[in-house]
């Protein structure tokens, strides 16, 4: 105990608490500061320096006055920036892990597998970096040449939630770094720690000051609002919920800033009657408690079909009933905390309409009393179809099942969202898989898969679910811009 909380301080102390701006870490230029909470205990890690919107539009500055020589450098230089970034990271890993446990609260064995996932695309940008094709042709009519370019589009505002720390950034400043964009980066406050220890690795492996500004604050609008205003702006790559989503692209239209936006999302998980169940039940625990199920992929809408219903759901029951709960830095708890008891009364609030609504509790439905935020693995039977729970992300460690009788009823019940990011598919039926993949209006699909995120692929949503992709060779483009020269034959 007394090692642990040693390792904890030693960890907290190498986290720098200033905002970075222009590869020095300052003070807040009104003195203000935030405290960071460990949701697993109520208790205060570290306290930062909260940027004021003066803060913001500097780190602006610093990002605008090396954005064309940052422009300049070879691709190959940057690539390797990323290269040691990647190497950093991954010979640090058990300090990153531990730092979005105490944050976040997540396991540490998840927090170990975000830090392999968030690294992947230092790596998986860093060989795409070089690969940034344009293309030089003749035009139909055989005469003159159509050469087009890309070039970086400018400098970014990145905002990040706090669910997944590290990936949700890495996820954005590896590709801005490999397009050779500088950056203006927001974290959540829940989660900064994170983020500051991760810009401090770039500038280690080699990243040039004013390249990556970091500008955690208490008020996300403080610096958003200014930044999003100001035309040196050229981009705002935003994850988080729909709503403010919504609101930053209205701020947007103001300078026709170009958008990526990563939202909310309310993932289907279709088990059709001829799918191996225990490999839907691996699946759906996966996919559903992985982070809590604080993720925007969680499956937050279990469709069985009605044949195979009651055996799934008693199969999926018990697993989640062995689950333990607790601090996610002792190696016995698969379930950490939530984010704050605001979420943990939301979560209850949902579960809690549905069983007025009709349903059943299968296994858990409660709090976990003590302290910390925790919540008991959830799964909940015959959820009526109209229930609010089948509506909205749940964003906790809970299960609503519903059952359909054919096909087409499974396509419908699943596009009856207004998102569109995630959804699973079990069927051991090859033709199936590809009718349903063509009739579902979802930007990812997890085929007798539960976990589906890879650096290599392209990660995003439909419909209310966000524009752009994050990963693969798609994540490069969205902060390229095009540049067309028409030349003339001699
Ligand atoms: P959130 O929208 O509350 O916050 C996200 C970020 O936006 C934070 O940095 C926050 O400080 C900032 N923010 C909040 N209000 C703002 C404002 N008015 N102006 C500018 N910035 C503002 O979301 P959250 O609670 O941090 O994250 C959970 C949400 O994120 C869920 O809806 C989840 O589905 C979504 N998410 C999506 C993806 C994806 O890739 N699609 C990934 C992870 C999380």
């Amino acid at each position: 105990m007394a090692d642990s909380a040693a390792r904890e301080a030693e960890l907290l102390a190498k986290v720098p608490t200033g905002l970075l701006i222009n590869g020095e870490w300052r003070d807040a230029s009104d003195g203000g500061t935030f405290d960071v909470i460990d949701p697993a205990t109520g208790n205060v890690l570290a306290t930062l320096a909260s940027a004021t919107s003066e803060d913001a539009l500097a780190a602006l500055d610093a990002a605008d006055k090396v954005q064309a020589s940052w422009a300049r450098t070879a691709p190959r230089e940057r690539a390797e920036i990323l290269r040691r970034a990647f190497e950093l990271v991954t010979e640090r890993a058990e300090d990153f892990a531990l730092l979005m446990t105490l944050e976040m609260g997540k396991p540490l064995a998840e927090a170990r597998g975000e830090v392999a996932y968030g690294a992947e695309f230092l790596r998986w940008f860093s060989e795409e970096t070089v690969r940034d094709y344009g293309r030089y042709v003749t035009t139909p009519e055989g005469r003159n040449k159509i050469l087009v370019q890309r070039k970086p589009v400018g400098p970014c505002l990145l905002i990040t939630p706090w669910n997944f720390p590290l990936a949700m950034a890495t996820r954005k400043v590896a590709p801005a770094v490999a397009a050779g964009c500088t950056m203006v980066l927001k974290p959540a406050k829940f989660t900064p720690l994170t983020s500051q220890l991760f810009a401090a690795t770039m500038l280690e492996a080699g990243l040039p000051a004013g390249v990556l500004n970091v500008v955690s604050s208490a008020s996300a609008s403080a610096v958003s609002g200014p930044v999003m205003q100001d035309p040196r702006l050229r981009k705002v790559s935003f994850t988080g919920s729909t709503p403010v989503g919504k609101r930053l692209m209205k701020d947007a239209a103001d300078n026709v800033l170009r958008t990526s936006m990563e939202l909310g999302g309310n993932a289907p998980f279709i088990v059709f009657e001829d799918a191996d169940l225990d490999k839907a039940v691996e699946g759906a625990m996966a996919a559903k408690m992985r982070n809590m199920g604080e993720a925007c992929t969680a499956a937050n809408r279990f469709l069985v079909q009605e044949s195979v219903a009651e055996e799934f759901t008693a199969k999926f029951a018990a697993a989640m009933a062995a689950l333990k709960t607790g601090r996610g830095t002792e190696a016995s708890s698969n379930v950490g905390p939530l984010i704050d008891e605001g979420a943990r009364q939301d979560v209850h609030g949902l579960v809690a309409a549905a069983v007025q609504a009709g349903a059943e509790v299968v296994t858990g439905g409660a709090p976990v009393e003590g302290p910390g935020f925790f919540y008991q693995p959830t799964v909940l039977g015959k959820v009526p179809n109209d229930a609010q729970i089948l509506r909205s992300e749940i964003f906790g460690p809970v299960a609503p099942v519903t059952t359909f009788a054919t096909e087409e009823d499974a396509i419908r019940l699943a596009n009856a969202s207004e998102y569109g990011l995630a959804s699973y598919l079990y069927t051991r039926d090859y033709a199936r898989m590809f009718r349903v993949a063509e009739q579902i209006e979802f930007g990812m699909v997890g085929f007798n898969a539960g976990v589906i995120s890879n650096a290599a692929a392209p990660f995003g949503g439909v419909k209310q679910s966000g524009l752009g992709r994050e990963g693969g060779a798609e994540g490069l483009d969205e902060y390229t811009t095009v540049q067309y020269i028409g030349i003339a034959d001699p």
